[in-house]
C-alpha cells in the first residue's frame, strides 16, 4: 500500500482554492457552532490531530494497523456481469471486506489512536443501526480504553445484533429515551455527556459535527481514494470516467472522492437516501434541504418551513441523518461534485441485483449507489468505480 500523504499544505491543496481547510471551513460550510464548554477541548484536539497525523510514528501505527487488522488495501474488483448489466466497465471498492464489514473502522481505528496519545480514559460514540457503534467498540478493545456507546431506545430495540456485538467487545451500551430515541437523539444524548464530561473522548462516526471532526474523518477515510485511485491506473492504465459512493454523513463519499479532487476530468456522483422521494419521508439532505447550523457545524439539513431541522427517513439506517458533511455542501455548491435522491425501491432492486449478479450482498445502504450508477452509466460504455461501503448480512433478515 502506497504511504498515506501525511497532512501538509501541499496534500492538502484542492484544485478549489477555499477546499483548503485550516480552520474547520469548507467555503461558508463547516465551523464549530458549539457551547463554549466544548471550545477549548475541541481545540485542544484540532491542535493535537494537526501535529500528531504528522508524525511518522503515528503514520506507521495508523498504516500498521490498516494493514494487519484491518485488510486494507481492500480490492479494487471488476464486477464483469454486473458491467455487462448496465453497459459500462464497473469496478467495485471492496470496502465491505474490512474488518467489521464496512469503512466505518478506518475512522475508528485512525481516531481510537488519537484518543491514545492524547491519554484518554474513556471512549464516548453514538450510534444509529450499530454499526459505528460495534466499529468504536472494536477499535476501544483492541487499544484497550472504555467505551460508552448511546443509542436511541427504539434503535436498541431494532438492532440486537449490534447490540450484543457491542457488549460482547465490552462496551456499554447507553440507550437514551430522547426525542425520536433514534441516531438524531444519540447524538444530542452523546454531545450532552461530552458536555458534562469534556475530559473523555468523543469519537463521531461519519464527516459531520463541529471543527475538527470533519477534516478527521474525512483524512482518515482518504485512504479508500489514495488506494482506489493507483488500483485503477494499474489495471486500466487511466483513470475512470465516473466515481460513485453514497452518502449519509458522507465519510465513504469523501473517502473515495477526495482522491479524485484533483482529476477535473472525473465526473463524482454521490446517491443520497431518497425514502419515498417526498419531503416528509426522506434523508436526501442534499437533494431536499437548505443550510443551517446543526449539530454543530453549519451545512445542509432537512427542515420545516420555520428553518428547523426534522426527522429523516430512509430504508437504509446509515442513510437516515437529516445532515451532512459541511464539505460535501461546498462540493455541491461549488459543482464538483453532483447528488441525487435514490429512493428505497431503487436502492432495493440494485440490492438484489448484485446479490445475484455478482454473488456479494452489499449493506442496502451502498445499494443506493449501485442504483445511481446504474441509472446514470445505462449504456454509456464508461469507465467507473462504485464504492462498496459496506457489506448486507445486517441487511438480509429485513423483508424488502
Ligand atoms: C454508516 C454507513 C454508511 C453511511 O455513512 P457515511 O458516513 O455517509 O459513509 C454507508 N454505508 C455503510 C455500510 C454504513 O455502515
Amino acid at each position: 500500500m502506497e504511504k498515506l500523504h501525511t497532512i501538509t499544505k501541499e496534500t492538502q491543496v484542492q484544485p478549489i482554492s477555499s477546499m483548503l481547510n485550516y480552520n474547520g471551513f469548507y467555503g461558508e460550510f463547516g465551523g464549530a457552532y458549539i457551547p463554549p464548554v466544548l471550545a477549548a477541548p475541541l481545540e485542544k484536539l484540532a491542535d493535537f490531530f494537526d501535529s500528531e497525523a504528522r508524525k511518522e510514528s503515528f503514520q506507521k501505527e495508523f498504516i500498521h494497523y490498516l494493514k494487519t487488522y484491518v485488510g486494507r488495501p481492500s480490492p479494487l474488483y471488476y464486477a464483469k456481469r454486473l458491467s455487462e448489466h448496465i453497459g459500462s466497465k464497473i469496478y467495485l471498492k471492496r470496502e465491505d471486506l474490512n474488518h467489521t464489514g464496512s469503512h466505518k473502522i478506518n475512522n475508528t481505528i485512525g481516531q481510537i489512536l488519537i484518543a491514545k496519545s492524547m491519554g484518554a480514559k474513556e471512549i464516548i460514540a453514538e450510534t444509529g443501526a450499530g454499526q459505528h457503534g460495534v466499529a468504536t467498540a472494536t477499535a476501544a478493545a483492541l487499544i484497550g480504553i472504555p467505551c460508552k456507546v448511546f443509542m436511541g431506545a427504539i434503535d436498541v430495540k431494532r438492532q440486537t445484533l449490534n447490540v450484543r456485538r457491542m457488549k460482547f467487545l465490552g462496551a456499554e451500551v447507553i440507550s437514551t429515551d430522547l426525542g425520536t430515541q433514534t441516531l438524531k437523539d444519540a447524538v444530542d444524548a452523546a454531545l450532552g455527556y461530552y458536555i458534562e464530561n469534556p475530559e473523555s473522548y468523543y469519537l463521531l462516526g461519519s464527516q459531520v459535527g463541529p471543527h475538527p471532526y470533519p477534516k478527521m474523518v474525512g483524512y482518515f477515510q482518504s485512504v479508500i481514494g489514495q488506494e482506489a485511485r493507483n488500483q485503477i491506473l494499474d489495471t486500466e492504465g487511466r483513470l475512470p470516467d465516473s466515481i460513485f459512493a453514497c452518502v449519509g454523513g458522507g465519510s465513504n463519499a469523501i473517502g473515495l472522492f477526495s482522491g479524485f479532487f484533483d482529476d477535473v476530468e472525473v465526473e463524482i456522483l454521490g446517491a443520497e437516501g431518497g425514502g419515498n422521494a417526498t419531503l416528509d419521508n426522506t434523508a436526501a439532505t442534499l437533494s431536499m434541504g437548505k443550510p443551517t447550523i446543526f449539530q454543530g457545524t453549519y451545512s445542509y439539513c432537512l427542515v420545516d418551513t420555520e428553518g428547523n431541522p426534522v426527522e429523516s427517513h430512509s430504508i437504509a439506517a446509515g442513510l437516515d441523518y437529516p445532515g451532512i458533511s459541511p464539505q460535501h455542501s461546498f462540493l455541491k455548491e461549488s459543482n464538483r461534485a453532483k447528488y441525487f435522491a435514490v429512493t428505497d425501491k431503487e436502492a432495493i432492486a440494485a440490492y438484489k441485483l448484485i446479490s445475484e449478479l455478482e454473488g456479494i450482498i452489499p449493506a442496502i445502504e451502498s445499494s443506493h449507489a449501485v442504483a445511481l450508477a446504474d441509472k446514470i452509466l445505462k449504456g454509456q460504455n464508461r469507465l467507473a468505480i462504485i464504492n462498496l461501503s459496506g457489506r448486507g448480512d445486517k441487511d438480509v433478515e429485513r423483508e424488502f
